[in-house]
Protein backbone atom coordinates (compact mmCIF):
# COMPACT_ATOMS: atom_id res chain seq x y z
CA UNK A 1 0.00 0.00 0.00
CA UNK A 2 2.77 2.59 1.08
CA UNK A 3 4.57 1.39 -2.07
CA UNK A 4 2.47 2.06 -3.98
CA UNK A 5 1.31 5.78 -3.00
CA UNK A 6 5.12 6.56 -2.77
CA UNK A 7 5.26 6.11 -6.88
CA UNK A 8 2.53 8.02 -7.43
CA UNK A 9 3.22 10.91 -5.06
CA UNK A 10 6.02 13.93 -5.79
CA UNK A 11 8.96 13.65 -4.39
CA UNK A 12 9.06 15.77 -1.00
CA UNK A 13 9.67 19.45 -1.21
CA UNK A 14 12.24 19.05 1.26
CA UNK A 15 14.64 16.24 0.27
CA UNK A 16 18.17 17.13 1.91
CA UNK A 17 17.57 18.52 5.15
CA UNK A 18 21.22 19.42 5.94
CA UNK A 19 21.91 20.91 2.76
CA UNK A 20 18.51 22.91 2.43
CA UNK A 21 19.54 24.24 6.06
CA UNK A 22 22.99 25.03 5.12
CA UNK A 23 21.72 26.73 1.76
CA UNK A 24 18.61 28.44 2.79
CA UNK A 25 18.05 32.38 3.22
CA UNK A 26 15.36 34.06 4.17
CA UNK A 27 16.30 36.71 1.63
CA UNK A 28 16.12 33.97 -0.89
CA UNK A 29 12.84 32.80 -0.14
CA UNK A 30 11.29 36.04 -0.55
CA UNK A 31 11.94 35.72 -3.92
CA UNK A 32 9.82 33.12 -4.39
CA UNK A 33 6.71 35.09 -3.52
CA UNK A 34 6.26 38.04 -6.25
CA UNK A 35 5.76 41.39 -4.00
CA UNK A 36 3.28 44.43 -5.22
CA UNK A 37 3.88 45.91 -8.95
CA UNK A 38 6.12 48.57 -9.55
CA UNK A 39 8.38 47.56 -6.32
CA UNK A 40 5.21 49.28 -4.07
CA UNK A 41 6.14 46.68 -0.93
CA UNK A 42 4.42 43.49 -0.41
CA UNK A 43 0.89 42.42 0.66
CA UNK A 44 -0.25 39.02 1.74
CA UNK A 45 -3.54 39.21 -0.21
CA UNK A 46 -1.43 39.90 -3.73
CA UNK A 47 0.54 36.67 -3.03
CA UNK A 48 -1.85 34.35 -1.48
CA UNK A 49 -5.10 35.60 -4.09
CA UNK A 50 -4.16 37.84 -7.51
CA UNK A 51 -0.71 36.65 -8.03
CA UNK A 52 -2.31 33.31 -8.84
CA UNK A 53 -6.02 35.02 -10.20
CA UNK A 54 -4.03 37.16 -12.60
CA UNK A 55 -1.96 34.10 -13.80
CA UNK A 56 -2.47 30.44 -14.53
CA UNK A 57 -4.27 29.78 -11.81
CA UNK A 58 -7.07 31.87 -12.51
CA UNK A 59 -9.75 28.87 -13.19
CA UNK A 60 -8.35 26.65 -10.45
CA UNK A 61 -10.84 26.15 -7.47
CA UNK A 62 -8.77 28.02 -4.59
CA UNK A 63 -11.39 27.22 -1.98
CA UNK A 64 -14.00 23.99 -2.06
CA UNK A 65 -16.77 25.39 0.68
CA UNK A 66 -18.30 22.37 2.09
CA UNK A 67 -21.64 23.86 3.79
CA UNK A 68 -22.65 21.51 7.09
CA UNK A 69 -26.09 21.16 5.22
CA UNK A 70 -24.10 19.61 2.24
CA UNK A 71 -24.02 22.31 0.41
CA UNK A 72 -20.91 22.85 -1.85
CA UNK A 73 -19.43 26.16 -3.73
CA UNK A 74 -15.86 26.28 -5.05
CA UNK A 75 -14.50 28.99 -5.74
CA UNK A 76 -11.79 30.12 -8.04
CA UNK A 77 -8.78 32.24 -7.88
CA UNK A 78 -10.16 34.33 -10.03
CA UNK A 79 -13.71 34.96 -8.13
CA UNK A 80 -11.84 34.82 -4.66
CA UNK A 81 -10.00 38.12 -6.33
CA UNK A 82 -13.19 39.84 -7.23
CA UNK A 83 -14.50 39.16 -3.98
CA UNK A 84 -12.01 40.20 -2.24
CA UNK A 85 -11.69 43.35 -4.57
CA UNK A 86 -15.36 44.05 -3.51
CA UNK A 87 -14.49 43.93 0.57
CA UNK A 88 -11.64 45.92 0.50
CA UNK A 89 -13.91 48.57 -2.16
CA UNK A 90 -16.56 48.75 1.11
CA UNK A 91 -14.17 48.89 3.66
CA UNK A 92 -12.78 52.08 1.38
CA UNK A 93 -16.19 53.54 1.53
CA UNK A 94 -17.17 53.00 4.33
CA UNK A 95 -14.29 55.11 5.30
CA UNK A 96 -12.10 52.48 6.95
CA UNK A 97 -8.44 53.46 6.54
CA UNK A 98 -5.11 51.69 5.78
CA UNK A 99 -4.16 50.14 9.13
CA UNK A 100 -7.53 49.99 11.25
CA UNK A 101 -8.44 46.86 12.58
CA UNK A 102 -11.28 44.34 11.02
CA UNK A 103 -12.49 41.92 13.19
CA UNK A 104 -14.08 38.56 11.76
CA UNK A 105 -16.73 36.15 13.95
CA UNK A 106 -17.94 33.92 12.37
CA UNK A 107 -18.19 30.31 11.01
CA UNK A 108 -16.26 28.71 8.19
CA UNK A 109 -18.28 31.06 5.78
CA UNK A 110 -17.06 31.65 2.27
CA UNK A 111 -17.59 35.53 3.84
CA UNK A 112 -15.24 34.84 6.26
CA UNK A 113 -12.65 34.25 4.23
CA UNK A 114 -13.29 36.93 1.99
CA UNK A 115 -13.73 39.13 4.76
CA UNK A 116 -9.86 37.91 6.28
CA UNK A 117 -8.09 38.67 2.60
CA UNK A 118 -10.00 41.40 1.68
CA UNK A 119 -9.39 43.66 4.70
CA UNK A 120 -5.74 42.65 3.80
CA UNK A 121 -5.94 44.06 -0.21
CA UNK A 122 -7.19 47.05 1.71
CA UNK A 123 -3.77 47.29 4.08
CA UNK A 124 -5.92 47.34 7.21
CA UNK A 125 -5.81 44.74 9.69
CA UNK A 126 -7.52 41.32 10.07
CA UNK A 127 -8.32 39.83 13.67
CA UNK A 128 -10.24 36.71 13.66
CA UNK A 129 -12.33 35.51 16.99
CA UNK A 130 -13.38 32.35 17.88
CA UNK A 131 -16.84 32.27 17.34
CA UNK A 132 -17.83 30.21 20.07
CA UNK A 133 -16.46 33.05 22.68
CA UNK A 134 -19.22 34.92 25.13
CA UNK A 135 -19.90 38.98 24.68
CA UNK A 136 -17.10 39.47 27.05
CA UNK A 137 -14.08 37.85 25.42
CA UNK A 138 -15.09 39.55 22.18
CA UNK A 139 -15.84 43.22 23.92
CA UNK A 140 -11.83 42.93 25.43
CA UNK A 141 -10.59 41.53 22.10
CA UNK A 142 -12.22 44.46 19.97
CA UNK A 143 -11.30 47.18 23.46
CA UNK A 144 -7.32 45.69 22.94
CA UNK A 145 -7.85 45.76 18.98
CA UNK A 146 -9.46 49.23 18.49
CA UNK A 147 -11.51 47.05 16.10
CA UNK A 148 -13.09 49.79 13.83
CA UNK A 149 -15.42 46.97 11.55
CA UNK A 150 -16.55 44.11 12.83
CA UNK A 151 -17.85 41.32 10.15
CA UNK A 152 -20.62 38.26 11.71
CA UNK A 153 -23.88 37.05 11.45
CA UNK A 154 -27.08 38.68 12.41
CA UNK A 155 -27.69 35.82 14.99
CA UNK A 156 -23.94 36.44 16.52
CA UNK A 157 -24.58 40.09 16.62
CA UNK A 158 -27.96 39.97 18.60
CA UNK A 159 -26.38 36.88 20.94
CA UNK A 160 -23.20 37.94 21.76
CA UNK A 161 -22.32 42.16 20.08
CA UNK A 162 -25.17 43.82 20.75
CA UNK A 163 -24.87 44.14 24.81
CA UNK A 164 -21.33 45.51 24.78
CA UNK A 165 -21.59 47.76 22.33
CA UNK A 166 -21.04 50.58 25.23
CA UNK A 167 -18.46 49.05 25.89
CA UNK A 168 -16.81 49.43 22.73
CA UNK A 169 -16.77 52.81 21.42
CA UNK A 170 -13.94 52.80 18.53
CA UNK A 171 -16.16 49.73 16.74
CA UNK A 172 -18.10 51.79 13.95
CA UNK A 173 -19.12 49.25 11.47
CA UNK A 174 -20.55 46.06 11.34
CA UNK A 175 -20.87 44.09 8.22
CA UNK A 176 -23.77 41.17 8.86
CA UNK A 177 -23.68 38.36 6.73
CA UNK A 178 -26.89 36.39 6.11
CA UNK A 179 -30.52 36.63 6.90
CA UNK A 180 -31.88 37.51 10.06
CA UNK A 181 -32.93 40.60 12.34
CA UNK A 182 -30.78 43.14 14.29
CA UNK A 183 -30.40 46.28 15.50
CA UNK A 184 -27.81 48.71 16.75
CA UNK A 185 -25.79 51.64 15.23
CA UNK A 186 -23.23 51.34 12.27
CA UNK A 187 -25.16 48.19 10.66
CA UNK A 188 -24.62 47.45 7.03
CA UNK A 189 -25.82 44.05 5.37
CA UNK A 190 -23.01 42.36 3.64
CA UNK A 191 -25.10 42.06 0.25
CA UNK A 192 -25.92 46.09 0.31
CA UNK A 193 -21.93 46.97 0.91
CA UNK A 194 -20.08 43.91 0.04
CA UNK A 195 -22.05 42.32 -2.95
CA UNK A 196 -22.57 45.79 -4.58
CA UNK A 197 -19.12 46.36 -4.98
CA UNK A 198 -16.95 47.21 -7.55
CA UNK A 199 -15.12 43.96 -8.51
CA UNK A 200 -11.33 45.91 -9.02
CA UNK A 201 -9.12 47.18 -6.26
CA UNK A 202 -5.69 47.51 -6.66
CA UNK A 203 -3.92 46.58 -4.00
CA UNK A 204 -2.97 49.43 -0.90
CA UNK A 205 0.65 49.54 -1.38
CA UNK A 206 2.05 48.10 1.93
CA UNK A 207 5.78 48.13 3.55
CA UNK A 208 6.64 44.03 4.67
CA UNK A 209 6.73 45.54 8.05
CA UNK A 210 3.14 46.75 8.50
CA UNK A 211 0.50 45.38 10.86
CA UNK A 212 -1.26 42.59 8.98
CA UNK A 213 -2.50 40.59 11.13
CA UNK A 214 -3.77 40.58 14.98
CA UNK A 215 -4.00 37.14 16.60
CA UNK A 216 -4.78 36.97 19.79
CA UNK A 217 -3.50 34.54 23.01
CA UNK A 218 -4.62 33.97 26.44
CA UNK A 219 -1.92 33.61 28.25
CA UNK A 220 -2.60 31.86 31.62
CA UNK A 221 -3.66 35.15 33.78
CA UNK A 222 -3.90 38.48 32.87
CA UNK A 223 -5.60 39.94 29.41
CA UNK A 224 -5.14 37.92 26.63
CA UNK A 225 -2.43 39.36 24.43
CA UNK A 226 -2.60 40.35 20.53
CA UNK A 227 0.23 39.37 18.74
CA UNK A 228 0.83 41.53 15.89
CA UNK A 229 1.83 39.92 12.77
CA UNK A 230 3.23 41.82 10.05
CA UNK A 231 2.52 41.82 5.70
CA UNK A 232 6.10 39.74 5.60
CA UNK A 233 4.92 36.63 7.28
CA UNK A 234 3.87 35.90 4.27
CA UNK A 235 7.02 34.45 3.20
CA UNK A 236 7.26 31.87 6.10
CA UNK A 237 3.98 31.07 5.80
CA UNK A 238 4.33 30.06 2.15
CA UNK A 239 7.91 28.21 2.90
CA UNK A 240 6.46 26.42 5.73
CA UNK A 241 3.63 25.38 3.40
CA UNK A 242 5.61 23.92 1.35
CA UNK A 243 8.33 22.28 3.58
CA UNK A 244 6.75 21.60 6.80
CA UNK A 245 3.69 20.17 5.11
CA UNK A 246 5.13 19.33 2.01
CA UNK A 247 2.24 21.57 -0.14
CA UNK A 248 2.82 20.68 -3.97
CA UNK A 249 0.97 22.18 -6.64
CA UNK A 250 -1.82 19.56 -7.40
CA UNK A 251 -2.72 18.95 -3.75
CA UNK A 252 -6.08 18.88 -1.75
CA UNK A 253 -5.68 20.41 1.56
CA UNK A 254 -7.31 20.29 4.55
CA UNK A 255 -6.57 21.85 7.51
CA UNK A 256 -9.51 21.62 10.26
CA UNK A 257 -8.63 24.15 12.42
CA UNK A 258 -10.85 26.58 14.01
CA UNK A 259 -10.90 30.15 11.75
CA UNK A 260 -10.73 31.76 15.47
CA UNK A 261 -7.11 30.01 15.97
CA UNK A 262 -3.86 31.46 14.49
CA UNK A 263 -3.59 27.91 12.81
CA UNK A 264 -7.03 28.82 11.24
CA UNK A 265 -5.13 31.84 9.87
CA UNK A 266 -2.08 30.86 8.39
CA UNK A 267 -2.39 27.16 7.35
CA UNK A 268 -6.66 27.37 7.12
CA UNK A 269 -6.24 30.28 4.72
CA UNK A 270 -2.61 31.71 3.93
CA UNK A 271 -0.17 28.91 3.77
CA UNK A 272 -2.35 26.90 0.60
CA UNK A 273 -3.67 29.77 -1.36
CA UNK A 274 0.17 31.27 -1.34
CA UNK A 275 1.13 27.55 -3.06
CA UNK A 276 -1.55 27.69 -5.31
CA UNK A 277 -3.35 24.98 -3.92
CA UNK A 278 -7.15 23.77 -3.28
CA UNK A 279 -8.13 24.03 0.06
CA UNK A 280 -11.02 22.32 1.58
CA UNK A 281 -13.03 24.37 4.18
CA UNK A 282 -15.87 22.31 6.05
CA UNK A 283 -17.73 24.08 7.98
CA UNK A 284 -19.18 21.29 10.34
CA UNK A 285 -17.17 20.50 13.24
CA UNK A 286 -15.86 17.22 13.90
CA UNK A 287 -17.41 14.07 13.48
CA UNK A 288 -15.61 11.20 12.75
CA UNK A 289 -17.46 9.88 10.49
CA UNK A 290 -18.38 12.60 8.15
CA UNK A 291 -14.62 13.43 8.24
CA UNK A 292 -14.02 9.76 6.98
CA UNK A 293 -16.11 11.01 4.31
CA UNK A 294 -14.87 14.37 3.27
CA UNK A 295 -11.32 12.73 3.25
CA UNK A 296 -12.29 10.29 0.70
CA UNK A 297 -14.80 12.06 -1.40
CA UNK A 298 -12.60 15.30 -1.75
CA UNK A 299 -9.67 12.97 -2.07
CA UNK A 300 -7.80 14.80 0.02
CA UNK A 301 -3.94 14.55 -0.08
CA UNK A 302 -2.84 16.68 2.73
CA UNK A 303 -4.46 16.93 6.09
CA UNK A 304 -3.12 18.88 8.73
CA UNK A 305 -5.13 18.20 11.87
CA UNK A 306 -4.88 18.18 15.59
CA UNK A 307 -4.41 15.44 18.62
CA UNK A 308 -7.48 16.17 20.06
CA UNK A 309 -9.11 14.71 16.77
CA UNK A 310 -6.98 12.09 16.75
CA UNK A 311 -7.26 11.12 19.61
CA UNK A 312 -11.29 11.22 19.40
CA UNK A 313 -10.75 9.45 16.10
CA UNK A 314 -8.51 6.53 17.86
CA UNK A 315 -11.33 5.53 20.46
CA UNK A 316 -13.42 4.56 17.37
CA UNK A 317 -10.65 2.15 16.01
CA UNK A 318 -8.92 1.43 12.39
CA UNK A 319 -12.29 -0.61 10.83
CA UNK A 320 -14.12 2.73 10.08
CA UNK A 321 -11.01 3.52 8.47
CA UNK A 322 -10.11 0.22 6.46
CA UNK A 323 -13.50 0.59 4.45
CA UNK A 324 -12.16 3.85 2.96
CA UNK A 325 -10.30 4.72 -0.36
CA UNK A 326 -7.53 6.87 0.95
CA UNK A 327 -5.34 6.52 -1.95
CA UNK A 328 -5.07 10.09 -2.41
CA UNK A 329 -3.89 10.95 1.15
CA UNK A 330 -0.15 11.60 1.30
CA UNK A 331 0.92 13.42 4.47
CA UNK A 332 -0.91 13.92 6.98
CA UNK A 333 0.73 16.33 9.96
CA UNK A 334 -0.51 17.92 13.53
CA UNK A 335 -0.37 20.44 15.53
CA UNK A 336 -1.38 22.34 18.96
CA UNK A 337 -0.85 19.92 21.20
CA UNK A 338 1.57 17.33 21.67
CA UNK A 339 1.08 14.56 19.52
CA UNK A 340 1.40 11.03 21.87
CA UNK A 341 3.31 8.69 20.15
CA UNK A 342 0.30 5.65 19.98
CA UNK A 343 -1.15 8.29 17.91
CA UNK A 344 1.72 8.05 15.29
CA UNK A 345 1.66 4.72 15.78
CA UNK A 346 -2.73 4.74 15.08
CA UNK A 347 -2.27 6.56 12.51
CA UNK A 348 -0.41 4.39 10.22
CA UNK A 349 -2.49 1.70 11.75
CA UNK A 350 -5.29 3.13 10.18
CA UNK A 351 -4.33 5.06 7.53
CA UNK A 352 -1.08 3.47 6.05
CA UNK A 353 0.77 6.81 6.96
CA UNK A 354 2.24 8.38 10.02
CA UNK A 355 1.20 11.94 11.51
CA UNK A 356 3.76 14.57 11.45
CA UNK A 357 3.82 16.72 14.71
CA UNK A 358 4.46 20.01 14.25
CA UNK A 359 5.47 22.81 16.73
CA UNK A 360 5.12 26.73 17.02
CA UNK A 361 2.53 29.08 18.52
CA UNK A 362 0.71 31.83 17.52
CA UNK A 363 3.80 34.33 18.68
CA UNK A 364 5.98 32.61 15.81
CA UNK A 365 3.12 32.72 13.05
CA UNK A 366 4.35 29.60 11.38
CA UNK A 367 5.45 26.23 11.82
CA UNK A 368 8.75 26.41 13.45
CA UNK A 369 9.78 22.66 14.27
CA UNK A 370 8.45 19.82 12.33
CA UNK A 371 8.57 16.06 10.87
CA UNK A 372 9.08 16.17 7.79
CA UNK A 373 7.81 14.07 5.00
CA UNK A 374 11.37 13.41 3.68
CA UNK A 375 13.24 12.85 7.42
CA UNK A 376 12.35 9.78 10.21
CA UNK A 377 9.84 10.37 12.28
CA UNK A 378 10.45 9.65 15.84
CA UNK A 379 7.06 8.95 17.28
CA UNK A 380 6.73 11.75 20.56
CA UNK A 381 9.13 14.16 19.04
CA UNK A 382 8.10 17.36 17.49
CA UNK A 383 10.77 17.14 14.82
CA UNK A 384 13.58 19.50 13.60
CA UNK A 385 13.46 23.15 13.13
CA UNK A 386 12.71 24.44 9.34
CA UNK A 387 15.37 25.75 7.40
CA UNK A 388 15.90 29.34 8.84
CA UNK A 389 15.16 28.76 11.73
CA UNK A 390 17.45 27.64 14.89
CA UNK A 391 15.86 26.61 17.98
CA UNK A 392 17.79 25.79 21.21
CA UNK A 393 17.64 24.85 24.92
CA UNK A 394 18.06 27.27 27.16
CA UNK A 395 18.61 28.12 30.91
CA UNK A 396 17.34 32.03 32.37
CA UNK A 397 19.37 33.41 34.12
CA UNK A 398 19.38 35.68 37.06
CA UNK A 399 20.54 38.63 34.98
CA UNK A 400 17.57 38.17 32.66
CA UNK A 401 20.13 37.03 29.78
CA UNK A 402 20.13 33.39 28.79
CA UNK A 403 22.67 30.45 28.80
CA UNK A 404 22.08 28.00 25.84
CA UNK A 405 22.56 24.01 27.09
CA UNK A 406 24.39 22.09 24.35
CA UNK A 407 24.03 19.01 26.30
CA UNK A 408 21.61 15.97 24.47
CA UNK A 409 18.22 15.63 26.31
CA UNK A 410 18.97 18.32 28.70
CA UNK A 411 15.62 19.77 29.93
CA UNK A 412 15.40 23.49 29.54
CA UNK A 413 13.25 26.26 27.66
CA UNK A 414 12.99 26.32 23.92
CA UNK A 415 14.03 29.49 22.49
CA UNK A 416 14.38 30.53 18.55
CA UNK A 417 16.77 32.78 17.32
CA UNK A 418 15.01 36.31 16.36
CA UNK A 419 14.83 37.30 12.93
CA UNK A 420 12.51 34.64 10.72
CA UNK A 421 9.61 36.69 9.21
CA UNK A 422 6.47 35.44 11.03
CA UNK A 423 7.80 36.31 14.57
CA UNK A 424 5.14 38.05 16.18
CA UNK A 425 6.53 42.17 15.98
CA UNK A 426 4.85 43.11 19.15
CA UNK A 427 1.93 42.41 21.81
CA UNK A 428 -0.33 45.28 21.23
CA UNK A 429 -0.26 47.97 23.26
CA UNK A 430 1.62 46.06 25.57
CA UNK A 431 5.49 46.47 25.29
CA UNK A 432 6.66 45.58 28.79
CA UNK A 433 5.14 41.86 28.28
CA UNK A 434 7.04 41.54 25.06
CA UNK A 435 9.93 43.07 25.85
CA UNK A 436 10.11 40.01 28.35
CA UNK A 437 10.08 37.54 25.74
CA UNK A 438 13.13 38.09 24.35
CA UNK A 439 16.48 37.68 26.07
CA UNK A 440 19.20 38.94 24.05
CA UNK A 441 19.11 36.98 20.28
CA UNK A 442 16.55 35.08 21.61
CA UNK A 443 12.80 34.72 21.78
CA UNK A 444 11.55 32.43 24.55
CA UNK A 445 8.80 30.21 23.65
CA UNK A 446 7.36 29.40 27.55
CA UNK A 447 7.46 25.46 26.69
CA UNK A 448 9.90 23.46 28.34
CA UNK A 449 11.74 20.71 25.95
CA UNK A 450 14.64 18.49 25.10
CA UNK A 451 17.38 17.97 22.09
CA UNK A 452 18.51 14.74 21.92
CA UNK A 453 21.63 13.98 19.81
CA UNK A 454 20.21 13.86 16.54
CA UNK A 455 18.56 17.45 16.52
CA UNK A 456 15.31 16.04 17.22
CA UNK A 457 13.16 18.21 19.52
CA UNK A 458 10.94 16.83 22.82
CA UNK A 459 7.95 18.43 24.51
CA UNK A 460 7.83 18.25 27.88
CA UNK A 461 5.18 20.83 28.69
CA UNK A 462 4.20 24.45 28.79
CA UNK A 463 6.89 26.32 32.13
CA UNK A 464 3.70 26.93 33.62
CA UNK A 465 2.13 23.21 33.65
CA UNK A 466 5.54 21.52 34.89
CA UNK A 467 5.18 19.29 38.30
CA UNK A 468 8.14 19.74 40.50
CA UNK A 469 7.59 16.33 42.54
CA UNK A 470 10.25 14.97 45.27
CA UNK A 471 12.84 16.95 43.08
CA UNK A 472 12.22 15.53 39.89
CA UNK A 473 10.67 17.78 36.82
CA UNK A 474 8.31 15.67 35.54
CA UNK A 475 6.43 17.33 32.30
CA UNK A 476 2.94 16.13 32.09
CA UNK A 477 3.06 15.11 28.73
CA UNK A 478 5.35 11.91 29.50
CA UNK A 479 2.76 10.86 31.64
CA UNK A 480 -0.74 11.11 30.12
CA UNK A 481 1.41 9.72 26.79
CA UNK A 482 2.28 6.32 29.08
CA UNK A 483 -1.76 6.90 30.06
CA UNK A 484 -3.10 6.44 26.76
CA UNK A 485 -0.71 3.45 25.45
CA UNK A 486 -3.20 1.52 27.80
CA UNK A 487 -5.88 0.09 25.56
CA UNK A 488 -8.89 1.32 27.71
CA UNK A 489 -7.59 5.43 27.86
CA UNK A 490 -8.92 7.80 25.41
CA UNK A 491 -7.47 11.04 26.75
CA UNK A 492 -5.56 12.09 29.79
CA UNK A 493 -4.64 15.12 31.75
CA UNK A 494 -1.56 15.42 34.44
CA UNK A 495 -1.40 18.61 36.68
CA UNK A 496 0.89 18.69 40.12
CA UNK A 497 -1.26 18.92 43.00
CA UNK A 498 0.60 20.35 46.48
CA UNK A 499 1.63 17.91 48.87
CA UNK A 500 3.35 18.14 52.16
CA UNK A 501 5.80 15.34 51.24
CA UNK A 502 6.15 15.23 47.93
CA UNK A 503 6.19 19.02 47.44
CA UNK A 504 3.86 17.86 44.15
CA UNK A 505 2.22 14.95 44.09
CA UNK A 506 1.03 13.75 40.08
CA UNK A 507 -2.75 13.59 39.72
CA UNK A 508 -4.32 12.36 36.67
CA UNK A 509 -7.71 13.02 35.07
CA UNK A 510 -8.81 10.02 32.60
CA UNK A 511 -11.25 9.84 30.08
CA UNK A 512 -11.92 6.11 29.27
CA UNK A 513 -12.64 4.52 25.77
CA UNK A 514 -16.34 3.26 24.83
CA UNK A 515 -17.15 -0.14 26.95
CA UNK A 516 -14.68 0.55 29.86
CA UNK A 517 -15.76 1.18 32.89
CA UNK A 518 -14.52 3.73 35.39
CA UNK A 519 -14.43 1.96 39.01
CA UNK A 520 -11.99 1.45 41.57
CA UNK A 521 -10.75 -2.04 39.60
CA UNK A 522 -10.21 0.31 36.72
CA UNK A 523 -8.25 2.73 38.80
CA UNK A 524 -5.90 -0.06 40.12
CA UNK A 525 -5.50 -1.01 36.91
CA UNK A 526 -4.46 2.62 35.47
CA UNK A 527 -2.03 3.21 38.26
CA UNK A 528 -0.39 -0.16 38.24
CA UNK A 529 0.27 0.48 34.56
CA UNK A 530 1.83 4.02 35.00
CA UNK A 531 3.98 2.64 37.51
CA UNK A 532 5.64 -0.17 35.52
CA UNK A 533 6.02 2.25 32.80
CA UNK A 534 6.98 5.70 34.51
CA UNK A 535 8.50 4.35 37.73
CA UNK A 536 6.82 5.24 41.07
CA UNK A 537 8.89 8.75 41.16
CA UNK A 538 6.99 9.72 37.97
CA UNK A 539 3.94 7.64 37.87
CA UNK A 540 0.48 9.62 38.81
CA UNK A 541 -0.56 8.84 42.14
CA UNK A 542 -4.14 9.76 41.90
CA UNK A 543 -6.23 9.30 39.23
CA UNK A 544 -10.18 10.55 38.66
CA UNK A 545 -12.34 9.83 35.73
CA UNK A 546 -13.76 12.38 33.78
CA UNK A 547 -16.34 12.26 31.48
CA UNK A 548 -14.59 14.67 29.12
CA UNK A 549 -11.38 16.73 29.56
CA UNK A 550 -12.05 20.69 29.75
CA UNK A 551 -10.23 21.96 26.13
CA UNK A 552 -9.62 24.87 24.43
CA UNK A 553 -11.67 25.76 21.21
CA UNK A 554 -8.46 24.90 19.51
CA UNK A 555 -8.37 21.42 21.20
CA UNK A 556 -5.42 22.25 23.68
CA UNK A 557 -6.68 20.82 27.24
CA UNK A 558 -6.67 23.15 29.94
CA UNK A 559 -4.38 21.67 32.73
CA UNK A 560 -4.42 25.25 34.39
CA UNK A 561 -8.28 24.90 34.83
CA UNK A 562 -8.20 21.21 36.36
CA UNK A 563 -6.07 22.58 38.42
CA UNK A 564 -7.61 25.67 39.45
CA UNK A 565 -10.40 23.34 40.18
CA UNK A 566 -8.71 20.71 41.93
CA UNK A 567 -7.40 23.31 44.66
CA UNK A 568 -10.94 25.20 44.41
CA UNK A 569 -8.84 27.80 43.02
CA UNK A 570 -10.04 30.98 40.28
CA UNK A 571 -10.36 29.80 37.38
CA UNK A 572 -8.92 32.39 35.70
CA UNK A 573 -9.36 33.52 31.80
CA UNK A 574 -12.00 30.77 30.69
CA UNK A 575 -12.49 32.69 27.42
CA UNK A 576 -11.32 29.84 25.04
CA UNK A 577 -12.89 27.22 26.66
CA UNK A 578 -14.69 25.10 24.67
CA UNK A 579 -15.97 21.41 25.83
CA UNK A 580 -16.23 21.52 29.67
CA UNK A 581 -16.12 18.45 32.07
CA UNK A 582 -18.81 19.72 34.30
P1 LIG B 1 -1.14 28.71 20.51
O1 LIG B 1 -0.38 29.97 20.51
O2 LIG B 1 -2.53 28.84 21.04
O3 LIG B 1 -1.14 28.04 19.19
O4 LIG B 1 -0.42 27.74 21.53
C1 LIG B 1 0.93 27.43 21.40
C2 LIG B 1 1.32 26.38 22.39
O5 LIG B 1 0.68 25.13 22.08
C3 LIG B 1 2.77 26.05 22.37
O6 LIG B 1 3.54 26.98 23.10
C4 LIG B 1 2.80 24.67 23.00
O7 LIG B 1 2.69 24.76 24.40
C5 LIG B 1 1.54 24.06 22.42
N1 LIG B 1 1.86 23.29 21.21
C6 LIG B 1 1.62 23.62 19.94
N2 LIG B 1 2.04 22.64 19.10
C7 LIG B 1 2.57 21.69 19.87
C8 LIG B 1 3.18 20.43 19.60
N3 LIG B 1 3.31 19.95 18.38
N4 LIG B 1 3.63 19.73 20.66
C9 LIG B 1 3.50 20.21 21.91
N5 LIG B 1 2.93 21.37 22.22
C10 LIG B 1 2.46 22.11 21.21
Amino acid sequence: MRKDRDALHPSPNLFDYAEERETFSWERARELLDGLPEGKGLNIAHEAVDRHADGLLADKVAIRWLGKKGERRDITYRDLSAETSRFANALRKLGVAPGERVFVLMGREPELYVAMLGTLKAGCVASPLFSAFGPEPIAVRLAIGDGRVLVTTPGLYRRKVAGIRDQVDGLKHVILVGEGEAEGPGLHRWNAVVGNAPPDFTIAPTDPEDMALLHFTSGTTGRPKGAIHVHQAVVAHHVTGRYALDLHRDDVFWCTADPGWVTGTSYGILAPLTNGVTSIVAEAEFDAESWYEILEREKVSVWYTAPTAIRMMMRQGTDVVKDRDLSALRFMASVGEPLNPEAVVWGVEAFGLPFHDNWWQTETGGIMIANFAALDIKPGSMGRPLPGIEAAIVERGEDGGVEVIDEPMAEGELALRKGWPSMMRGYLHEEERYRKSFAGEWYLTGDLAQRDADGYFWFVGRADDVIKSAGHLIGPFEVESALIEHPAVAEAAVIGKPDPTLGEMVKAFVTLRPGHTADEAMRRELLGHARKRLGAAVAPKEIDFRENLPKTRSGKIMRRLLKARELGLPEGDISTLESDEK
